[in-house]
């Protein structure tokens, strides 16, 4: 573990003593270089040992710290820490039909990995060569763990790209079905594993899609704009007369459809379409709703996007507004990490400024709790949500 020495300039090691697990290449002030992936000691200038992490040859980011000081980071190790997360999501483990993420990077300890698990079926992503060098290893450790009946490998993400690691999706062991079911408070969503956005599903949106249920009221016409496969609009359609999602995803949509009907929705629609372009359509013809939910992908995937991403944000929640009812609520969404809270809230404020509506903040959201937020990694506090009321 020693064989390599990487030692990080002043500004790095107060970096990493600020709780930070990245090490940026910059602060790096020498080094026999490592293998790309390898488990890698870091030492300030004085040489004390400051931690160990997995070295990424490719990335900007040279070292994703894994434990602080002397600890050994060995096969044991990693079995502790999977069972420790284990622990950590009993709850939904425990009912056979939920899906939650079980490992999410390094705010759970395991930098680079992403283990999500659908009712009994586990879903792993490896973003960086240090963990897909122990793919092996996580594989038979959840197979001891939980037992599942398949597990795939979902490595078709841009992020391996930064690491120069080729795209891949394959089932690791078991069989995995085309389609499978879970249950999400008092619904049903059917969803492909293999082929789905992210690793099936939007598990960050979860506790928000079930709390916004308590929103809906009969009667009410309500819209939810980045639909993906019905998420917020199943809860809705339980209560609302009439449902509309959107999305410009045709496979999303039509399975969106299918999980309508699973539920015995009859009320709730999808249209294929650009959000942008149907709420321009929705103000123009006069069409209003009491409820809607704006769920769009990241705007700002960089800093240098930020910009461009508050204009997208700034129009998408002015037109809601517009076509919002008297009384109406919208639940509003951005899962850019490089948009803080703060400049959410006051671009919402500009909206309301420029529709002349009242606005009242309800309740601000966040992601599901199995996203853990590590509060000195602020990079893992990503999604955030504002629930608001529009005189
Ligand atoms: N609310 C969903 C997740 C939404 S993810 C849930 O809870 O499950 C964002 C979605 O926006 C994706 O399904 C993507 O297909 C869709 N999308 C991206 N850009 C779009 C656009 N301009 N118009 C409509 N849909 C868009």
């Amino acid at each position: 573990m020693d064989k390599y020495k990487v030692v990080v300039t002043a500004k790095g090691e107060r970096w990493v003593r600020s709780g930070h697990p990245w090490i940026f290449r910059d602060d790096i002030a020498r080094m026999e270089e490592p293998e790309n992936g390898t488990v890698t000691s870091f030492f300030n200038l004085r040489g004390d040992l400051l931690g160990r992490g997995f070295y990424s040859s490719h990335s900007r980011i040279a070292l994703r710290k894994i434990v602080s000081g002397e600890v050994v980071v060995d096969d044991a190790y990693w079995r502790r820490i999977l069972q420790q997360v284990c622990r950590a999501r009993e709850a939904y483990l425990k009912t056979r039909d939920q899906a939650c993420r079980l490992v999410f990077s390094e705010a759970d300890g395991v930098p680079g990995l992403v283990a999500d698990w659908y009712a009994g079926y586990l879903v792993l992503q490896t973003l960086i060569a240090g963990t897909d060098g122990l793919l092996t290893l996580f594989t038979d450790l959840f197979q001891e763990l939980l037992g599942p009946k398949a597990i795939l490998l979902r490595n078709d993400v841009e992020a391996r790209k930064l690491e120069k690691l080729k795209p891949e999706t394959r089932v690791l062991y078991g069989e995995m079905p085309e389609k499978l079911e879970i249950r999400e408070g008092a619904i049903r969503y059917r969803m492909d594993l293999k082929a789905g956005q992210k690793t099936g599903a939007y598990l960050d949106q979860q506790e928000n899609r079930k709390r916004l249920a308590a929103y809906g009221r009969p009667g009410f016409r309500a819209l939810d704009c980045f639909g993906y496969t019905g998420g917020f609009a199943l809860h809705q359609a339980l209560t609302a007369a009439e449902v509309t999602a959107v999305d410009d995803s045709a496979g999303a949509v039509a399975e969106g459809r299918e999980n309508a009907r699973l539920n015995g929705l009859g009320n709730l629609y999808f249209v294929k379409g650009n959000v942008f372009e149907f709420l321009k359509q929705a103000e123009k013809q006069k069409d209003r709703f009491d409820l809607i939910t704006l769920d769009p992908p990241p705007f700002a995937r960089k800093k240098s996007e930020v910009a461009g991403a508050q204009r997208g944000y700034l129009e998408l929640n002015r037109r809601a507004l517009s076509v919002l009812n008297p009384g109406g609520i919208l639940a509003t969404y951005s899962c850019s990490h490089n948009i803080s809270e703060f400049f959410f809230l006051e671009i919402l404020k500009e909206a309301a400024q420029k529709t002349g509506r009242r606005v009242f903040l309800l309740e601000k959201q966040l992601q599901a709790p199995d996203h853990p937020i590590l509060i000195t990694f602020p990079e893992s506090y990503y999604l955030k949500g504002l629930v608001l009321r529009v005189e």
